[in-house]
């Protein structure tokens, strides 16, 4: 998949492209991400990107000619695709990231994901060139940046290949709206607890069953907005009485 991100702090995005299963996926090839400083844009001799608002009150803005022009670059870093590429601003006035949107953004051609700074970015770039606002959650945070990291790790486990074979992504919560069930391994004891009978039993039936019901009463107790969305079995509503 191409990947570009519009961002003042490049540099941040090795928290994503170097470690763990995001950093292997690129080196297995399976995105690629450019990363466009808005700064390369400026016009002036400060190399300003932001200014005051109108109307006064605290805080800059982000230009929307000089986010323009990042947003053109980031298009030709993205090369053949760069013209499909979906525009995604992240926002915390945004839809919010859950794993639907996840998974419908993992299917786009490509994605440009611009990230704010200061107040935000002129309302007008906006409106002209984003194809939709993304928020992490009902809460701010100084920069556009991580919640641009955290879309992108999300994106990138749906990736084909991204992901080993023993660590499926239809495994994990929200993939078949429940949550996972919980997870355990050596010690077999540990400060009295021991490991659920029925892990060590070899008995792969009945593992399968347990895991269901763990992942069905977790649901339940935790996030019942999430069970009453998912279309349940009679096994699985015999597994939930139980
Ligand atoms: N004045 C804005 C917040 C600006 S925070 C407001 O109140 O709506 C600066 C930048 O951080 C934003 O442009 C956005 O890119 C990013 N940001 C902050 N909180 C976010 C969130 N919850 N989700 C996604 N992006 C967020």
């Amino acid at each position: 998949m191409s990947l570009a991100v519009v961002t003042l702090f490049p540099e941040m995005f090795g928290a994503l492209t170097d470690y763990g299963v995001t950093g292997r996926a690129r080196d297995q090839g399976c995105y690629e991400l450019a990363l466009v400083n808005p700064r390369e844009f400026a016009t002036d001799r400060h190399n300003t990107v932001d200014d005051r608002p109108y109307g006064g009150g605290p805080g800059m803005v982000m230009k929307a000619p000089i986010m323009e022009a990042a947003l053109t670059g980031a298009r030709q870093a993205l090369g053949s695709v760069g013209d499909k590429a979906r525009v995604i601003a992240m926002s915390p006035q945004g839809q919010r990231l859950d794993d639907a949107l996840v998974r419908e953004l993992a299917r786009a051609p490509a994605l440009v994901i611009v990230a704010g700074r200061y107040e935000g970015i002129d309302e007008r770039f906006i409106e002209t060139f984003v194809d939709q606002e993304v928020s992490v959650g009902d809460f701010v945070v100084s920069g556009g940046e991580l919640p641009a990291m955290l879309l992108l790790d999300a994106v990138i486990r749906q990736l084909p290949g991204a992901l080993g074979h023993s660590d499926s992504a239809d495994e994990d919560s929200f993939a078949d709206g429940l949550l996972d069930c919980p997870h355990y391994t050596r010690p077999e004891a540990y400060r009295g607890q021991q490991v659920p009978s029925v892990l060590l039993s070899g008995d792969h039936g009945a593992i399968a069953r347990w895991r269901r019901q763990q992942s069905l009463k977790r649901t339940a107790e935790r996030r019942p907005d999430l069970l009453a969305g998912v279309a349940l079995s009679e096994q699985d509503r015999a597994l939930l009485e139980e």
